[in-house]
């Protein structure tokens, strides 16, 4: 065992939190107090028993026990950990990982990351980086722009930063820690980046933190390869081009989102410089706030095909949640946004991020494509699809605003319908005010905790789970799959591994639905949650079948619509007496 989880298995955190806060028993597993990192009258900060976590519904706090001793002291990890380990005289390991040197590592990682850019720079520049320069050309950059960012050559050798660091005297525990240089089975060192096109990654201060390769010969994977994780690099913190995009993107009060380096840098040298690239990951809070501090007004330009659409709204989810006011470029010929910039100018683009849709708008634009609206099931079935993300956005007054708006471009202008989605996007006022309540409903909270609880517990309902296509619809859905990819790979599921799977956003979801577990699960209770969730299963088919019933009736034919309609009756009879319809929340 890591010394970090022996620490962590043998403090108690309530004691520890107790000592700073006044905690009392809330629930089977549960403690509640008064949260030590902002002001309250009412306790909303949460501590975990089983778990070991604690969580501020109020301001979101939340960690581990390092975490808080870290925050509540105002000292570093190391520190904290020594702190603790003094505490429960538990000996800290002498070859220490964890020594105090943070600081210095940092400012050895920086000094190789520079050395390696130059490195790369000039490798460009000789006769081995001919492919490279060849690929830059086919993209159109012109010598300005790769010497504005930066770009190089890693050479095929495998060894040149390795001399490199050996020549400046670097340790190899140092080297290893760069990300920069990796190690083989037998020990021996070899430069991680080679025959590829180098991008350099920086900080918001401009500092070299990391690097992006793209692959130059076909048969080398992946592509893409990114720096790990190291002291200085925290993929989850950064964005692309952010450095040099912060002064446009107040100056113009927006930013510009696009996915890959090539995009950020096509875009930017076009003379469009209010842009910065999420490189492939889904968006994480912390990029939003890194945004947010420069500008509220985001326009997201991703690629044009699903994965690039499916990217864009699991972002925005995460912007609405953040106030963002958010619009999304589309830009035709199924171009990508550098590709735009050199068919139609900058001016065209710019244009076009400036007459972008309201992200509302084009969701509406995506439902209406899947359903027909001219009927009540296909405007049901869009409304529907559009609540949950009308719903995110935190104004009330907006999101009504917003609520009308969406019904009005759809055409829904009167009605039951309307009156429903009104109603539902008004509602969610009341829930925000006070966060505990949860944005989970009650059944697919059972299931989660039921699936957390224990092996037994997971060997009775998982491949029930797994069978749901519900599962898909929920807000927990990337927390579910988590789960179902540990059990399938049979690693322990247990809550810091699935914790640590997790963006932000979801690990949120997670704290709020392991903390509002109540006590001991009932087999009853599992029961009921697995009864309520295959009710909505029933419902979801239902709602499917009739809107592909009523496409088969008018496209005339009517035999395909006849063996569903079948289909369809044989549901509802096995579907009476389930009573309610939906999972109660
Ligand atoms: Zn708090």
């Amino acid at each position: 065992m890591d010394f970090v989880e022996q620490l962590k298995s043998s403090v108690d955190i309530v004691s520890v939190i107790g000592e700073y806060v006044r905690l009392r028993r809330s629930g089977a597993n549960r403690y509640m107090g008064l949260c030590p990192f902002h002001n309250e009258k009412s306790p909303s900060f949460t501590v975990h028993v089983v778990h070991q976590f604690y969580k501020c519904f109020s301001c979101g706090a939340s960690g581990d026990v390092i975490k808080f001793v870290m925050e509540k002291e105002g000292i570093s990890f190391y520190e904290a950990l020594k702190s603790l380990a003094e505490r429960y005289g538990i000996p800290m390991p002498k070859r220490s990982q964890y020594a105090d040197e943070d600081s210095k590592l940092r400012g050895a990682l920086l000094a190789m990351h520079e050395l390696a850019e130059e490195n790369f720079r000039a490798n460009l520049r000789t006769q081995a980086g001919d492919a490279a320069r060849a690929y830059i050309a086919k993209r159109g950059l012109n010598a300005e722009a790769l010497e504005h960012f930066g770009l190089g050559y890693s050479d095929r050798s495998g060894r040149a930063l390795l001399r490199l660091f050996e020549q400046h005297q670097f340790p190899v525990t140092q080297m290893e820690q760069s990300g920069l240089v990796g190690k083989r089975q037998d020990g021996s060192l070899y430069d991680r980046f080679r025959n590829r096109l180098m991008f350099p990654i920086h900080n918001e201060s401009g500092k070299i933190i990391g690097f992006g390769g793209r692959a130059l010969a076909a048969e080398d994977e992946p592509k893409y390869l990114n720096s790990p994780e190291t002291a200085i690099y925290k993929k989850s913190h950064v964005l692309y081009n952010l450095h040099r995009a912060k002064e446009p993107m107040r100056k113009e009060d927006r930013v510009i989102l696009v996915e890959g380096y090539m995009d950020a840098i096509g875009v930017t040298s076009a003379g469009v410089r209010n842009v910065v690239a999420s490189c492939g990951t889904a968006l994480t809070d912390k990029q939003v706030a890194a945004i947010k501090r420069h500008t509220q007004r985001i326009a997201v330009n991703f690629d044009p095909d699903a994965p690039g659409a499916a990217a864009a709204e699991r972002s925005v989810d995460l912007l609405l949640a953040e106030s963002m006011q958010v619009r999304i470029v589309e830009l035709d010929g199924g171009l990508d946004p550098d590709e735009y910039c050199k068919e139609h100018g900058p001016e065209a683009y710019a244009d076009r991020v400036e007459h972008a849709k309201g992200y509302f708008y084009w969701l509406a634009d995506r439902a209406r494509a899947k359903h027909d609206i001219r009927t009540t099931e296909g405007k049901v079935a869009v409304l529907e699809f559009l609540l949950p993300k009308v719903q995110r956005v935190n104004d009330p007054l907006e999101r009504m605003t917003i609520a009308n708006d969406v019904a009005g471009y759809l055409g829904v202008s009167q009605g039951m319908v309307l009156d429903r989605f009104r109603k539902a996007a008004a509602e969610r006022s009341e829930k925000a005010i006070h966060m505990p309540k949860s944005a989970l409903r009650h059944d697919e909270r059972m299931l989660l905790n039921a699936l957390l609880a224990n092996a037994d517990w997971r060997a009775e309902i998982v491949e029930q789970m797994k069978a749901l296509d519900t599962i898909d619809t929920l807000p927990s859905r990337r927390i579910f799959r988590a789960i179902f990819a540990l059990d399938d790979s049979g690693s322990r599921v247990g809550f810091d591994e699935l914790h640590a799977r997790l963006e932000e956003s979801d690990q949120h979801l997670l704290a709020q639905a392991v903390l509002r577990d109540d006590g001991e699960l009932s087999h009853e209770e599992v029961a009921a949650a697995i009864a309520s969730m295959r009710r909505t299963e029933d419902q979801l088919r239902r709602v499917q079948l009739k809107t592909r019933i009523s496409e088969f009736e008018r496209a005339g034919r009517l035999e395909e619509a006849m063996r569903l309609t079948m289909e369809l009756q044989g549901l509802e009879r096995s579907g009476l007496g389930h009573g309610s319809r939906r999972g109660s929340h």
